[in-house]
């Protein structure tokens, strides 16, 4: 499983109980993390910051895991459509060698459209998985094909250049075909509906269906994912699998997989990582579904390495009958900071627990933090780039995370990338009215967030005790908007703790007013922009953010700690004493916390309904009005950074340095020369 994608969810208002991060780096100041914007799409750039902490020999290990997670690139572009390839070479080649008017608009908007595939790994859209259309038109595509040498196009044998524009050209253009990468539509036969390349075209989802539930045992308590890892087609009428392996489909890509894999054992780090990869080496040779579980097994044992990585068919999301995997890959390493975190968790948990402001009695006599694990990834590749997730928890066989577990990480760099990006796209400007607010959001922003959810995690949701006989779900419906208000509320209480500066988690005494501020701007107003006009707030986190912020607001008007004031007909927040907003939250946590020790429904429900679902209308067009100007794409994904190695004068490495400077079109264009392993068709 992944979770969370962070489409349509600007990252600067969404931290849920999910999410982690990192704390800041002082050399980040100047990094650009946006790249660029087209369609619904951004572009951003993400940071490896800990690379140097590093040894030599985890960089070298890295950097072969990194070469395994390109190679694979291909083979998504052919599972998600039969034609991705061809279609992806043509307009690349396109790209490369038209010599028209590259400025025209048709030009142009052959550009976007190249964009559009390279982002999605295909004609669908990575997220709707609708097929979107090219803006240019069917005959400036075929002016600009004739004008390149036929060399350069992906042709069949023998394949004339007009059975070629018969095949792709409605392909691209006509609505109707291929319509849907994935179609959940029960009224369907989803897989005749459905435009991937898992099945051949052919094959109908009843008969897919019976082949697989004929392998399925039902005594069996340890089965295989059967179909992971093959192409379901008709040969001679007779149901087969196209097995990925080398030797099989995907052979070439697979080869050159492998090849790194075998590199990399020499750097391993342990034993165990040792025995990961030759497992995985087998399972690619021989495509063996017991190999593979043997292989998730090993992994999940592996947790004594500093560096990880996932390289395999993995995810079936893409397909609508949720058999057949996708390709994809991650490289990464531990955070420093988790062990950070579980050092202050260590000698200070009973600490938090025995000095908040909540009444003895629903306290925790001992408590236990919840050891929470970050990671930073090196590397996005397959199915993870250039649209990644921001937490991945595997293996996804029921029985092995059972009888075995299952590794659950969130990646750090990827979640502060996002948050710092959106410092660069106006939204504070828009939103935050002093500069003294301003600066420090810039500053420390992405560091409190983090420590914040971190907090909220590992004591939040740890901290605290029902009294005996209170039933676990008294509190109903309201039951995990209250339970996120305790862990953010414990969380907000302890920020400005003098033991965040002492542990290194935040070096500037005033950089918990960062998360504060922010807290009561997403709670009172700018989350509302993820609100359609008219509808009530229904989501947990965004209830309790309101509910906080709402409370606060009502509770500090005597003393005018916090107000919403029109500056320039803009509506916008002020905090006017930081000191009594956070005995404020103190007072809430106690609340909530007798509310949830005791198993008070009434309370409960009056607060979250008095607090936390309605909005006021006026507020929320204004909000959504200002918020869509700012012109905030809805989807995002990265470009990698680029590694290279450094050897000495005898051609030893001796370190292997990481960039950042790499353009979109230039990674993209630079990979599909340097990592092309599979023919355009593999049919
Ligand atoms: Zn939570």
């Amino acid at each position: 499983m992944k979770y969370a994608f962070m489409a349509l969810i600007p990252a600067l208002l969404c931290l849920s109980c999910k999410n982690n991060g990192n704390s800041l780096r002082s050399d980040t100041e100047n990094f650009n993390y946006n790249v660029e914007h087209f369609a619904d799409l951004g572009i951003l750039r993400y940071q490896v910051p800990d690379w140097d902490s590093l040894s030599v020999n985890q960089k070298q290990l890295i950097y072969c895991l990194n070469e395994a997670a390109l190679y694979g690139r291909d083979i998504i572009y052919d599972q998600n459509n039969r034609y991705n390839l061809a279609i992806r070479r043509t307009l690349e080649a396109i790209y490369d060698n038209y010599r028209g008017d590259r400025d025209s608009k048709e030009f142009q908007d052959l550009t976007v459209y190249l964009k559009r595939v390279w982002f999605s790994n295909g004609i669908h859209h990575h997220y709707g998985e609708e097929k979107f259309l090219p803006a240019f038109s069917k005959g400036f595509f075929t002016e600009a094909v004739c004008s390149l040498d036929a060399s350069l196009l992906p042709l069949r044998k023998g394949e004339t250049i007009d059975a070629f524009f018969a095949e792709i050209i409605p392909v691209m253009f006509d609505p109707d075909l291929y319509a849907k990468k994935v179609n959940q539509d029960s009224r369907l036969d989803v897989i005749v509906a459905s435009a991937n390349n898992y099945y051949g075209e052919d094959v109908t989802q009843k008969e897919a269906e019976n082949f697989y539930n004929a392998l399925k045992s039902p005594s069996d308590t340890t089965p295989v994912s059967y179909g992971l890892n093959s192409r379901l087609v008709k040969k001679d009428g007779v149901l087969t699998e196209e097995t990925y392996k080398i030797g099989g489909l995907y052979s070439e890509a697979l080869t050159k997989i492998v090849y790194w894999l075998q590199q990399a054992k020499q750097f391993a780090e342990t034993a165990q990582q040792n025995k990961v990869i030759d497992v995985l080496i087998e399972y690619y040779q021989t495509g063996d579904l017991h190999t593979f579980d043997q292989y998730a097994i090993e992994w999940v044992k592996d947790t004594e390495s500093r560096v990880d990585f996932v390289n395999g068919f993995t995810e079936s999301y893409g397909d609508a009958l949720g058999i057949k995997a996708s390709w994809e890959s991650i490289v990464n390493f531990k955070d420093p900071r988790a062990e950070k975190l579980s050092k202050m968790l260590g000698e200070n948990a009973q600490w938090f627990e025995d000095h908040s402001p909540v009444d003895s009695i629903f306290k925790k006599k001992q408590v236990k933090g919840i050891t929470f694990k970050t990671i930073e990834v090196s590397i996005l590749g397959g199915d993870c780039y250039p649209a990644t997730p921001i937490g991945i928890n595997l293996p996804n066989s029921n029985w092995i995370r059972k009888d075995f577990g299952s590794k659950s990480v969130t990646i750090s760099n990827i979640t502060e990338a996002y948050d710092k990006a959106a410092a660069g796209n106006g939204f504070l400007d828009e939103f935050v009215c002093c500069d003294y607010e301003k600066e420090l959001m810039k500053h420390f922003g992405a560091q409190t967030d983090n420590l914040h959810t971190d907090l909220h995690e590992c004591l939040g949701h740890a901290s605290g005790q029902l009294l005996p006989g209170v039933d676990q779900d008294a509190l109903k419906v309201y039951g995990s908007t209250i339970e996120e208000t305790r862990a953010d509320l414990f969380g907000l209480y302890y920020i400005p703790d003098a033991k965040m500066l002492e542990y290194g988690f935040l070096n500037d005494s005033n950089a918990y007013k960062a998360q504060y501020y922010k807290y009561m701007m997403n709670g009172l107003m700018t989350q509302l922009s993820r609100i359609e006009l008219g509808k009530d707030i229904e989501e947990a986190h965004m209830r309790n953010r309101a509910l906080i912020a709402y409370w606060v607001l009502e509770h500090g008007q005597a003393d005018n700690v916090v107000e919403i004031r029109k500056e320039n007909g803009k509506s916008y927040v002020f905090i006017n004493d930081y000191g009594k907003l956070r005995t404020l939250f103190g007072q809430l946590l106690a609340e909530i916390q007798r509310i949830k020790s005791t198993g008070d429904f009434r309370a409960a429900q009056k607060l979250v309904e008095t607090y936390a679902v309605k909005v006021n209308p006026e507020l929320h067009k204004e909000i959504k009005e200002r918020y869509d100007q700012l012109n905030i794409p809805p989807y995002r994904g990265f470009v990698n950074p680029v590694y290279e190695l450094v050897k000495d004068k005898k051609g030893n490495v001796i370190d292997v340095k990481v960039s950042y400077k790499e353009g979109y079109a230039e990674q993209m264009m630079r990979y599909s020369k340097e990592y092309s392993t599979l023919p355009s068709y593999n049919d």
